[in-house]
């Protein structure tokens, strides 16, 4: 048997963190198992799914590097499949039209809620006559299609996750709706719950792989399986994913949206390693960073946890940092360079690639996150994303990630630099000045300047002065970078000097 498993999403809202750990599971599965990854966009709401969604979900799942063997589907062009089965279903007497109206389920529902009772279709217009029905009809009710649901049936499927799952058919709600009518049409608008069976079957998936809200929907579609005469698939109910209150993550409440993820600096890599790891543990726990590939060969079920996935930023910053901190320099440059010329900074990518370089080999090892672009921080959705995030969760991403490369390389761009309290208090200390007309005299006879010029200056300044060596740097590194701390002190001097603007800031600092 060829292991054929999907991804399903439906196309009402942008690629959501749920919906992408679930490619994960369904991918590493059908890659472990050398399967088959079928993407099929479920989009028989017709109200609520829009194109750009499709898109985004598509770019999103391109961007965190799944490849798919078949599909996109949708669903919307295979209504006629669902049509025949509805067909086939009404046939065998397994399904009926109900008409009843949504004040007549209103009443019944207010009546049920008096009584105490859970909600529920009560199945009263299961054996209509053709006379009933008819009169229905003629006062112009459009009915739906529902499916008999047998109260006295127990459900039960082994989970790949969860071991033995047993429903009542009566906590099932009732007869279940599966098709409804359009002006024209009896059963127009086929409903989740059939589409999913039939694609399913269709599409011979093997085994279904998806977020542990579905449950209910296992069991109702289990019935279906079985009175369309068709195998069952294997079902793995995967553990949702948690904020740090132990509540479902909501967009409502924080960034949930994978491009927004990416948009807060993180790389898709780090994004995809840290999903793998919500829920799932690598038999070797102490090795947390690995590839789709590398976890692919070493995936199973049986690592995969029953209890909710709790998000933890902490983990995903420091996951973000390993694969910064990991990556080729020139790699990191490459990724660097837009940020940089989005901030307005003038260069030349070209000509000054070995100066970017170095820039980047200079703030790389501290970076956490890629830096949080302008374009998307001008966005007011956005804003008030992240707005609404800082207030939820105060230990969440803030809006200017720390550090920043934008703001760590600042000073390495700019002709004039901006002075922290600390960095202008440095230059105020009574030898700062004199510390800083050493230097810049010493600069003028150590040409070409290199790194062991640098050295030499400060140490000859030190001796000459007869002062502290801390002193000398720390008034040296306010006047180049503005502060008192930051990335290495030499590195950054020569960087600077490399456009000539270690003079120029070291003529300012002695001016003002
Ligand atoms: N379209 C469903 C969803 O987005 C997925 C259904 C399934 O995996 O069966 O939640």
């Amino acid at each position: 048997m060829t292991v054929r498993v999907r991804i399903a999403p439906s196309p009402t809202g942008n690629l959501h963190i749920g919906t992408a750990r679930t490619a994960v599971f369904n991918w590493l599965f059908a890659r472990n198992q050398g399967g088959q990854f079928i993407l099929r966009i479920e989009d028989t709401d017709l109200e609520r799914s829009r194109p750009e969604y499709t898109e985004n979900i598509l770019d999103g799942l391109t961007w965190l590097g799944f490849n798919w063997d078949e599909g996109p589907f949708f669903q919307t062009k295979r209504f006629d499949l669902y049509r025949q089965a509805i067909q086939t279903l009404l046939d065998k007497g397994l399904a009926y039209r109900c008409y009843s109206s949504e004040v007549d389920l209103e009443e019944m529902r207010s009546a049920q809620k008096a009584r105490k009772e859970a909600p529920r279709y009560d199945n009263r217009h299961r054996n209509l006559t053709p006379e009933q029905e008819a009169a229905f009809s003629s006062e112009g009710r459009r009915p739906v299609i529902r499916f008999k649901i047998d109260d006295d049936r127990e459900i039960s499927w082994n989970d790949m996750v969860r071991g033995k799952v047993t429903w009542k058919g009566s906590d099932l709600g009732g007869d279940m709706v599966i098709a409804r009518a359009s002006e024209t049409e009896a059963f127009a608008q086929p409903l989740y719950n059939l589409a999913v069976v039939i694609d399913d079957i269709d599409m011979k998936i093997t085994h279904v792989i998806r977020g542990e809200d579905h449950i209910a929907n296992t069991a109702k579609q289990i019935l279906l399986y079985e009175a369309l005469g068709a195998g069952i698939p294997e079902f793995a109910h995967t553990p949702l994913i948690l904020d740090k209150e132990g509540r479902k993550l909501s967009k409502r409440r924080g960034v949930t949206s994978i491009f927004d993820f990416k948009k807060l600096g993180y790389m898709a890599e780090a994004l995809v390693n840290y999903m793998t790891l919500l829920g799932w543990s690598p038999p070797d726990s102490t090795k947390e960073i690995f590839s789709l590939q590398q976890a692919a060969e070493q995936f199973s079920f049986d690592r995969v946890n029953k209890a909710g996935a709790k998000f933890d930023w902490d983990k995903l910053n420091w996951l973000n940092s390993q694969y910064l901190h990991n990556m080729p320099v020139s790699q990191l440059c490459d990724l660097l360079i837009p940020y940089w010329q989005e901030a307005g900074h003038e260069f030349d990518p070209v000509n000054d690639r070995a100066w970017l370089e170095q820039i980047t080999a200079l703030i790389g090892p501290s970076l956490v996150r890629l830096p949080v672009s302008d374009r998307y921080l001008s966005d007011t959705e956005w804003v008030e994303q992240i707005e609404a995030l800082k207030n939820a969760d105060p230990t969440g991403p803030s809006a200017v990630p720390s550090p920043d490369a934008i703001v760590m390389s600042r000073y390495l761009f700019t002709s004039s630099v901006e002075f922290t309290e600390e960095g202008k208090a440095q230059l105020q200390q009574p030898a700062a000045k004199t510390v800083l007309e050493a230097i810049l005299k010493a600069v003028d006879s150590h040409q070409p300047l290199t790194e062991a010029g640098t050295q030499e200056i400060i140490k000859q300044v030190t001796k000459e002065q007869n002062l502290k060596k801390g002193l000398v740097m720390r008034s040296l590194r306010a006047a180049l970078t503005g502060d008192v701390h930051g990335p290495d002190l030499i590195q950054s001097w020569l960087l600077l000097h490399h456009r000539g603007l270690d003079r120029v800031r070291l003529q300012q600092a002695i001016e003002n």
